[in-house]
């Protein structure tokens, strides 16, 4: 696999979704499935929670597990679409483990017994013990053992992106905290402690393009790395006042952006200093926090706030590769542990945390790179000859261009209409009235800003085309 793909190369276009390749040909709201809530839900206690179950996007099934509707699994499809986008450029390799696993493997790491009451253990018809994984580092090192045993088989970096398990004490805020979530968890092998620093680099970079794309700024911060020890270990944290981890940090860091900038992910020195560019400023979270250091930032730059852990790396040595003998030979006639680290992303986290760092009184704010829709069509004349046939020709025109609009052809009043699509979140708004059919017209709207622009059909399908051709 080639490792140095260049900024722009191997995305999708807009409307083609590769883990989705069938497209549903004409969604008209009045045949979509999108049971949005009138009323704001009383148990729900974050504004992320709340209108994700008032746009129609998750029902609870019971604590902390829920059923994603189609809106909230066409986002969730895009932001795994993304990371798994992100994991590829950098160099990694996906698979799929189950989710199911032998406690005999748990048992050789030690962790059957040290993971406690948050993992869920299941006794199968022969009386063997299982458990639905939390994470999945001793299955791939078994993997990894039964397979490789050469340094020439080294670097590898392998991930999934799968459902976990965790029987959270405490299940709240939604997909935030549940017990059922999913996740992407990758695993790097190296021959050197040096190389699986590389390694780590290449996540952090790889993470940083990921949220980006997602309109997200996620802040890399200094975490507790528990009794492994050492400063091996950052989390990515998205600033929100409803964020579950305080942190602390030097106002400077949120100028950064890694933006679209070319990287080789084979540089070792580039990787190693994007790292420091994004970590040689305070950002620790509660954990690591000292008081002595962070007095040394300029006071008016200090800062104090709470942040959503939106992804962790993690550098452990031969931890696991001792435990469970994943042996390699080094090319000088001995056997070495491999270094190993391992990198997770929470993906089902991310729709919350995207929501409550984009959102207004109205509803959700979708950022394009997400949206489950590019764009809504209203009509504001139901079942008038020529509104229709603006709409219909709109979304065709629209669809020819590869993007995917949702038209709302519902016999609704205008409010009504437009009540829904701020809710739901899309990013652009096309309204179709008759006045406007008169005049040549349609008003495209943005909903982060409320602006509004009369244009011909032509320009508002190029205008949207073009914003979306980033993305
Ligand atoms: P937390 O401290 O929030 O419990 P963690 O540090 O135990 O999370 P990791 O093992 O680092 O979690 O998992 C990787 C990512 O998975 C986390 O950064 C987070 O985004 C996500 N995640 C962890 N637990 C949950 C959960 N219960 N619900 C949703 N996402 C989760
Ligand atoms: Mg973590």
């Amino acid at each position: 696999m080639r490792r140095c793909l260049r900024v722009g190369q191997g995305r999708t276009k807009p409307g083609e979704t590769s883990t989705m390749p069938v497209k549903v040909s004409h969604m008209r709201l009045s045949r979509y499935f999108l049971p949005v809530l009138k009323e704001t839900p009383a148990d729900a206690q974050i504004v992320s929670h709340r209108l994700m179950l008032r746009a129609g996007m998750i029902k609870q099934a019971s604590a902390g597990i829920y059923s994603w509707l189609p809106l909230g699994y066409k986002v969730l499809r895009r932001i795994e679409q993304i990371v798994h986008e992100e994991q590829v450029r950098a160099g990694h390799i996906p698979m799929l483990m189950p989710t199911l696993q032998s406690a005999d493997l748990w048992r050789e790491s030690g962790r059957y017994d040290d993971y406690g009451e948050e993992m869920l253990r299941i006794t199968d018809r022969h009386g063997r013990d299982m458990l639905y994984g939390p994470t999945n580092e001793e299955l791939i090192t078994d993997i990894f053992r039964s397979n490789v045993g050469s340094y020439k088989d080294l670097p590898l970096t392998l991930y999934h992106i799968q459902w976990k398990f965790r029987d959270e004490i405490r299940p709240r805020f939604g997909v935030m905290r549940g017990r059922e979530f999913l996740m992407k968890d990758g695993y790097n092998f190296d021959l050197t402690k040096e190389d699986a620093l590389h390694a780590y680099n290449r996540h952090l970079v790889s993470y940083l393009r990921t949220y980006e794309r997602m309109g997200l700024q996620a802040i890399p911060m200094r975490a507790d790395s528990g009794p492994i020890g050492g400063d091996n270990t950052h989390e990515f944290l998205v600033l929100a006042e409803t964020g579950e981890s305080e942190v602390f940090y030097d106002s400077a860091i949120t100028d950064l952006r890694f933006g679209d900038r070319a990287i080789d992910y084979d540089d070792v020195a580039q990787c190693q200093g994007v790292l420091e560019e994004f970590t040689s400023r305070y950002a620790r979270t509660d954990e690591t926090h000292d008081e002595a250091v962070f007095a040394n930032v300029p006071e008016e730059r200090r800062r104090t706030a709470r942040g959503i852990e939106v992804g962790q790396i993690f550098y452990f040595g031969t931890k696991y590769s001792e435990a469970m003998g994943a042996l390699v030979d080094d090319g000088k006639g001995g056997k070495v542990p491999v270094h190993m680290g391992s990198h997770g992303i929470g993906v089902s986290r991310l729709l919350g945390a995207i929501i409550e760092a984009s959102h207004d009184e109205k509803g959700i704010i979708w950022p394009e790179g997400v949206t489950p829709f590019h764009c809504g069509i209203v009509n504001l004349r139901q079942g008038d000859s020529g509104t229709d046939g603006a709409c219909d020709a709109l979304y065709a025109a629209l669809t020819a261009r590869g993007l995917e609009p949702l038209y709302d052809d519902r016999e609704e009043r205008a409010g009504a209409k437009f009540a829904t699509m701020d809710l739901i979140g899309l990013p652009w708004r096309v309204t179709v009235g008759p006045r406007g059919i008169e005049k040549g017209v349609v008003e495209l709207t943005s909903r982060r800003t409320g602006d509004s622009e009369e244009m011909s059909m032509e320009s508002a399908v190029d205008r949207i085309a073009g914003i979306y051709s980033d993305f």
